[in-house]
């Protein structure tokens, strides 16, 4: 791990400053859900020069029994104070709370962990990412990426989930209630974090908002985004309002997404790498190599993208949602939209890929992401034409498409094609792909055998 004695300075500095009480550890598991070890300020420097010990074996798909002992290794890059509005800690094993004055502060920084012979743990999802990361560099690239984070706030009605009531937004639409206040406090929060926030709206459906990230560099962004998620439901939470990333929480209403625009950054000349004036629609044989080769693996790629069961009610007709594999300029269905943001070029220049939600983990997301795109570059892939916006509901109704064309429809379907691809499994390494389709394939066994009220309502009175 490389450190410079500044970096530890600067960061000495600020716990003396801001009065750090307690550092969270934070890191994911293989699903995607946060993970948090705290310790007393005092335990720092240890934690810095030996790890802090932790028991693997807790997580769910991390570890087998035989490596269940894993260190702890802050990033010290992503050290940050917890602004106010998500300064929490969890209870301390006894169930005690740990002592905390208004002047002190609360800490976290993100891991990476490692084995106890001091071995990067391969079963660590942003290992994963910090592996495709340099694949990528050892081609000349530099990955980056803007996520548009989008989400329902919803009160509690007789244990129902029902959206912001006074909140009758639209898309876009400028309101001034409360929805609006806590959506700027959300921007301001995270921008205090250090993860920049461009803008932010509400979205189409009742109660729902969006939050978009400024472009950066791709473990930045995946960093950035376990932390949003947190800290959102945090801030939500002191409203008394519950935020929600499930990909679709209502039946016949928008789902949420989490679209990710996407650039290649070439380390030789500086420049966006997808960028080539004189080419049909400004794409340079780079980016027509990365959008084919995302197109070629996105049904292998769609378990990691969008991995819950709840995640296929939103890939369906009808809601801005894709469904079909196939990339356009302007139409809302395409599963990698080119969209023209402005003039220039330079910086506008992305792909839009549109079937992720938030219920990935980030770090697997973009690694399998970059991999599939970086493959389609190495290996020359042709990109098919894209989608005329006119002919598109003739040209790509579904009924009539072969399978492969489509997105999964399930999650079952999504983990199917997931085995097929071996440069999926390469990207996730044998611990994670094997964690991952045993985890995943459990939840979508004990989905498959419930019986649904829709089956009881439209069945039981005919059979
Ligand atoms: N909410 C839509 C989705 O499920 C996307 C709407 C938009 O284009 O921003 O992906
Ligand atoms: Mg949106
Ligand atoms: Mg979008």
């Amino acid at each position: 791990q490389h450190r410079s004695r500044e970096q530890i300075e600067r960061i000495t500095a600020m716990i003396d400053r801001e009065q750090v009480r307690f550092i969270n550890l934070e890191f994911t598991d293989v699903v995607g859900v946060v993970k948090s070890v705290t310790i007393p300020v005092e335990q720092f420097s240890t934690c810095l020069s030996r790890g802090k010990w932790f028991d693997g074996s807790a997580l769910e798909g991390f570890a087998r029994i035989a490596e269940s002992d894993m260190y702890l290794f802050p990033d010290l890059s992503t050290f940050t104070i917890l602004p106010d509005t998500v300064r929490h800690l969890p209870a301390m094993p006894s169930g005690q709370r740990y002592e905390l004055s208004n002047s002190d502060s609360v800490a976290r920084v993100i891991c990476n962990v490692h084995t106890p012979d001091g071995q990067i743990f391969d079963g660590d999802p942003r290992a994963a990412l910090l592996r495709a990361r340099e694949i990528a560099r050892s081609m000349g690239f530099e990955f980056r990426v803007a996520p548009e984070l989008e989400f329902f706030l919803l009160r509690f009605e007789n244990k129902t989930p029902v959206p912001l009531p006074h909140d009758r937004g639209g898309y876009f639409d400028l309101s001034t209630d409360l929805a609006a206040t806590i959506r700027q406090q959300m921007a301001y929060t995270l921008q205090k974090m250090g993860i920049s926030i461009e803008a932010s709206h509400h979205e189409v459906a009742e109660g729902q908002h969006e939050l978009d990230f400024g472009m950066s560099e791709a473990l930045q962004v995946a960093d950035g985004l376990v932390t949003a998620k947190y800290a959102l439901k945090s801030i939500a939470s002191q409203q008394g309002l519950y935020a929600t990333f499930l990909p679709k929480p209502f039946y016949g209403v928008n789902g949420s997404g989490l679209h990710i625009h996407q650039q290649l950054f070439s380390l030789e000349t500086g420049k966006n790498a997808f960028v080539d004036e004189q080419a049909e629609y400004g794409l340079s044989d780079v980016a027509r190599g990365f959008i084919a080769g995302q197109l070629a693996h996105a049904r292998a790629m769609c378990a990691i993208l969008a991995p819950l069961v709840n995640s296929y009610k939103r890939l369906v007709r009808g809601f801005e949602a894709p469904v079909v594999i196939n990339w356009g300029r302007v139409n809302r269905q395409a599963l990698i939209r080119v969209p023209r943001l402005s003039t220039d070029t330079q910086s506008s220049m992305r792909i839009e890929l549109r079937c992720t939600d938030s219920s990935c983990n980030p770090y697997l997301a973009l690694a399998v992401m970059l991999r599939a795109g970086l493959d389609g570059i190495q290996r020359k892939l042709t990109l098919p034409a894209p989608m005329d916006e006119n002919l598109f509901l003739q040209d790509e109704n579904e009924r009539l498409q072969p399978r492969t064309r489509l997105l999964p429809a399930t999650l079952g379907e999504a983990l199917e094609g997931m085995r097929e691809d071996s440069l999926i499994h390469e990207t996730l390494g044998d611990s994670i792909y094997e964690g991952f389709i045993d985890a995943k394939s459990i939840e979508w066994t004990e989905y498959r055998q419930q019986v649904h009220s829709w089956e009881i309502e439209r069945y039981l009175p005919m059979f």
